[in-house]
């Protein structure tokens, strides 16, 4: 598997930079009982940086991907013993190991997922060499299975099982985290739902309609950027959070993802497809989902009751600005 592959797979569990969770304390606090080792880590290896999950007896959250040992680590399914890292060729001359934290003696597990990517590694640190049989790299490993084993409840819970889009309580995290960092907000949410779908399921089955909202999710993901989030809030409507968006931008946005849509094609599906929007930019008492969410909302009703296949902002627009064909309609 290639690194931008892993790289993917990694960000699919949307766990970089998230806090301390106690599934993963009680793994790191149990591996640090069982070895009585100073310090234990749950490190996932990001493009250019290793980022600890866990902690334990290590005040950072990351360093610099050179120096992690984890990188040898991910190279096998094996468990990875360094019994003294000062005569290890490999390690010997790390900042890690002549500098703090004073490294002598490492143990990691990779932390490989179902589809065989090797995302990071449990490990356990000494500032003594020490020996390492085999039964403790089976126990090792073993915990580290089960750090693997939350990982995947994670992943399967932050996302939409049919469609791969984010669930709405990580949708919903989400935008809370992103409102407590910017102020003031700069970011853009349009809500938006599919036009006449129970059409869809009524005149070409269930099935053709789960692959309608399969594709939906994918052109719009063509048309998003890195950054940007959709989520599947629920039956066949979806939300999209624009973080450092202007209010003409996620206009904008929101007009290319209702074109994209117009211009899916399924050959099972013999009806265009089309869906209606509302666009509302976050404001600073906003402090979740829900009060944006109820705008953009408001804007889309409005895009319904106008006919639909057309985006509605939530904001009085001034004469002339009209992303597209005209579709845009102002809210208030
Ligand atoms: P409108 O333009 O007013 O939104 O009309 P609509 O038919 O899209 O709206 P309505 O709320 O009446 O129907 C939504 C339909 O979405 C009904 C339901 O069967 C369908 N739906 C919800 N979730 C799924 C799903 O997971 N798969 C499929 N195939 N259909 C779903
Ligand atoms: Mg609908
Ligand atoms: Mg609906």
């Amino acid at each position: 598997m290639n690194e931008v592959e892993r790289l993917n797979i990694l960000n699919q569990y949307g766990i970089l930079d998230t806090p301390h969770e106690e599934p993963f304390e009680r793994i790191a606090a149990l591996a640090r009982l069982i070895f009585d080792t100073p310090i234990v880590l749950i490190s996932l290896l990001d493009d250019n940086r290793q980022w600890f999950k866990s902690n334990i007896g290590l005040d950072v959250r990351e360093t610099p991907r050179e120096q992690a040992f984890c990188n040898e680590t991910i190279r096998s399914d094996d468990v990875l013993v360094i019994f003294d890292a000062e005569l290890d060729i490999r390690t010997a001359q790390n900042p890690l190991v002549t500098g703090q934290p004073h490294i002598r003696f490492y143990a990691g597990a990779p932390l490989v997922t179902p589809e065989k990517a090797r995302l990071g590694s449990l490990c356990i640190i000494d500032r003594a060499p020490r020996r390492f049989d085999d039964r403790e790299m089976a126990i090792l490993k073993s915990l580290a299975g089960l750090v693997m084993k939350e990982m995947e409840l994670r992943r399967r819970t932050d996302h939409d099982w049919l469609t791969g889009a984010t669930s709405r309580p990580a949708f919903q995290e989400t935008v809370e985290r992103l409102v407590e960092r910017t102020a003031p907000p700069q970011i853009g949410l349009i809500s938006f739902d599919i036009d006449h779908f129970k059409q869809v399921n009524d005149r070409f089955g269930h099935l053709a309609g789960d692959r309608v909202l399969i594709e939906v999710v994918e052109v719009c993901r063509g048309v998003l950027r890195d950054g940007d989030v959709i989520s599947r809030l629920g039956g066949e409507e979806f939300a999209v959070l624009l973080p450092g968006a202007t209010a003409n931008s996620a206009l904008a946005v929101a007009e290319r993802l209702r074109q994209a849509i117009e211009n899916l094609r399924r050959p099972e599906v013999d009806l265009p497809v089309t869906a209606s929007f509302g666009v509302t930019m976050l404001e600073q008492s906003d402090l979740g989902l829900a009060d944006p969410l109820r705008r953009a909302d408001e804007a889309l009703y409005r895009s319904k009751a106008n006919g639909r296949n057309q985006v509605t902002c939530s904001w009085a627009m001034p004469a002339g600005i009209t992303p597209g064909n005209g579709f845009v309609r102002t809210g208030y």
